[in-house]
């Protein structure tokens, strides 16, 4: 079987990386999670108190991504998962906040940022044999992906599992009609941004899990795989 390259897009909670994850650990490729890239670099903006309301101070974020201030890495867990990492701190737990979510969208549609992020991907995927999710993979990171998915689903459906996600990790105030305009509003974000908007790649299969199981998701993506591995 021929090592390939797995692009999986979609709008924003459709548990793209929970597909991307499990489908990366059976066929034994590597994962790499590109919203967590983004939410990395909107962390650092927020310490560094380059984002006032929906305003980015640019200039001072480019010279930071020039001087090599933000570095982005993940780290592999005893448990077998793995963490984002930045500037060698574990981030993981920071960069999944409403605080992040809400102005991860802003920080992900400036051009200088994306291009920084997309060289970093292209490298990651050099040797193939890689399952990468995040809005542009198969359009833009690698347009000559192998295998691509378009994952998709109602946004109450979306914003119900998010929504699910924050109380379980014991956020307790964030109410589901905020989750709702949250998800709504980073889907109308990056689609009508004007860098590399989220669009399904005109190669990609669609997936539209509102009422799947994961086994049955999981199934899918690993038969995909399969039929693209043999070609
Ligand atoms: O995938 P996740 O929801 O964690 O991504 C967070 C945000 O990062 C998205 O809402 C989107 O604005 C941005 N993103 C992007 N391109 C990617 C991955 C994420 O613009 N490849």
């Amino acid at each position: 079987m021929k090592k390939i390259t797995i692009a999986i897009d979609g709008h924003s909670s459709t548990g793209k990386s929970t597909m991307a994850k499990a489908l990366a650990k059976r066929i034994g490729y590597a994962y790499v999670d590109t919203g967590a890239m983004y939410r990395a670099v909107t962390l650092f903006a927020l310490r560094n108190k380059l984002i006032k309301g929906d305003k980015v101070d640019e200039k001072a974020l480019k010279e930071h991504l020039k001087h090599g201030d933000i570095t982005i890495t993940f780290r592999p867990t005893k448990e077998g998962k793995s963490v984002t990492v930045l500037n060698g701190r574990n981030v993981e737990r920071y960069i999944r906040s409403m605080r992040v979510s809400n102005v991860v969208s802003i920080i992900a549609a400036i051009g200088f940022v994306r291009k920084a992020m997309v060289k970093q991907q292209q490298a990651m995927g050099k040797d193939k044999g890689l399952v990468m999710d995040g809005r542009d993979i198969g359009t833009v990171v690698f347009p000559d992906a192998e295998m691509k998915v378009f994952a998709t689903a109602s946004a109450e459906v979306r914003a119900q599992r998010r929504f699910d996600e924050l109380r379980a990790k014991g956020d307790t105030t964030t109410t589901f009609d905020e989750v709702l305009a949250n998800v709504t509003e980073r889907d109308r974000i990056d689609s009508t941004r004007k860098e590399s908007p989220l669009r399904q790649a005109d190669d990609a299969m669609v997936l539209d899990n509102s009422h799947m199981t994961i086994e049955e998701q999981n199934e899918w993506l690993y038969q995909l795989y399969l039929e693209r591995a043999n070609r």
